[in-house]
């Protein structure tokens, strides 16, 4: 038994009133667009719901897609069966096996909207679960609090039968809220971070500084690769590659203690504003997350963040290291972040970079640098934009 349609909960939670139709909207344009490769869907709409007719288009394939669509809440397969009570029941039965395990409760909820149909919605719950019961011995009814609820709608001209809720993305549909520059390097935080923009329902570009030929093209390859993937919730995705190197020596050369780290994020931040500027976004997004390193403590944030008028969204700031590694298994990220690779922060590293910077220090060594803003000025002018699309990752993870 194949499902025959699917039906899709959009964020039904999340939204009230005027927001909650535009929310609607985003997100079924984002299905259409998904799915529009399977030619042979019908889509209908319907409260915070899509039934979308399969017409023997393939629903595992289908449902690897919907599991990427941000702001879809949940879906289910439907089966379809005759209204005539033995179908119904053996459907059920089917829908139930289908789940694939035995579940420790369930209950049985009919909606009759045909009212012709003979059994009332009271009978219909006692005759479908009678019948499931029969098949799978072991199985407990319960109510209140069903592991598994059993929904069968009768309709018009057929029944629809379902138990199984898949997750979808859930959060916001792309784009709603705006737009933001991610920050990202080759690591395991900042794609997350990203991530989770996109599922507030930020738009986001990627920019990445490199120091090349001191950072490999490896290097960036693999962030192309990361971008790659975040495309697969986001659509193409601009990646602006930033070249750090010329600013980068000419800090070290005229400045290389304990305040490097410091005026070189610093540079990258306002570069990054620069940039958000240019493009019409009004957030940047980074992946720091607090106490990890001695550019993240709360002292370090405040000097770095000072930087720039823009504001900064920092999605890890308060999560632990375990859920953020989670998440990047679960985005498909992590493989990729934990390859080698050099990231231009890195290079040149003084032996105790401070944890607790003085912003008035910092401020008065980057005067004395009266050539700073024109090199953030050329690293802006070179930076090169590429457009990034989903499943373009390189074969570049074989080479170790
Ligand atoms: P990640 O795992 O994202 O690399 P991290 O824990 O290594 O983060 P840092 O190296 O301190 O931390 O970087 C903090 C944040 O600064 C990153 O999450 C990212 O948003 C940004 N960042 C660091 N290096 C780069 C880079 N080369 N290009 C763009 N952004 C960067
Ligand atoms: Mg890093």
């Amino acid at each position: 038994m194949v499902p025959d349609l699917i039906v899709l909960r959009l964020g039904e939670l999340v939204l009230k009133g005027r927001n909650r139709h535009r929310f609607e909207k985003a997100v079924y344009d984002q299905i259409r667009k998904k799915l529009r490769p399977y030619d042979q869907l019908s889509f209908n709409r319907d409260f915070g719901r899509v039934y979308v007719e399969l017409n023997g288009e393939p629903y595992e394939e289908i449902s690897l897609h919907l599991k990427k669509i941000l702001g879809l809440t949940s879906f289910s397969p439907v089966y379809t069966a005759p209204l005539e009570l033995a179908p119904i029941q053996s459907t059920a039965v089917e829908a139930m096996r289908k789940l694939g395990y035995l579940p420790g409760s369930f209950k049985v909820s009919v909606k009759r909207v045909n009212k012709s149909f003979p059994h009332d919605s009271q009978e219909m719950n006692k005759l479908v679960s009678a019948a499931v019961l029969r098949e799978m011995p072991g199985l407990k009814v319960n109510v209140n609090q069903p592991e598994v609820e059993l929904k069968v709608e009768l309709r018009e001209e057929r029944s629809l039968i379902y138990s199984q809720v898949e997750a979808g993305a859930g959060g916001f549909p792309l784009g709603t809220n705006g737009k933001a520059m991610l920050m990202l390097s080759g690591g395991i935080d900042s794609p997350v971070a990203g991530f989770l923009a996109m599922r507030q329902g930020l738009k986001i570009e990627a920019v990445h500084f490199h120091s090349y030929p001191y950072t490999s093209e490896r290097s960036q390859q693999k962030v192309k690769d990361l971008v790659s993937k975040l495309a697969e919730y986001g659509g193409d995705i601009k990646l602006h590659l930033v070249p750090f190197t010329n600013l980068q020596t000419r800090v070290h050369q005229s400045y290389s203690q304990n305040l490097l780290i410091t005026i070189l994020r610093r540079a990258m931040f306002r570069i990054t504003e620069k940039l958000a500027d240019a493009n019409d976004a009004s957030a940047i997004v980074t992946g720091e997350s607090l106490g990890q390193v001695a550019s993240q403590t709360l002292g370090s944030m405040n000097v770095i963040g000072r930087a720039v008028e823009i504001p900064v969204i920092q999605p890890l700031i308060c999560m632990e290291k375990q859920q953020i590694i989670r998440i990047a298994e679960m985005i498909d990220t992590f493989n990729i972040s934990i390859l080698p690779h050099e990231d231009c922060c890195t290079l040149f590293l003084p032996p105790s970079p401070s944890t607790n910077p003085n912003l008035r220090v910092v401020k008065s060594i980057e005067k004395q640098m009266d050539w700073l803003e024109h090199e953030m000025d050329q690293a802006v002018s070179q930076t090169e934009t590429i457009w990034i699309q989903a499943g373009q990752q390189s074969e570049f993870s074989n080479f170790f």
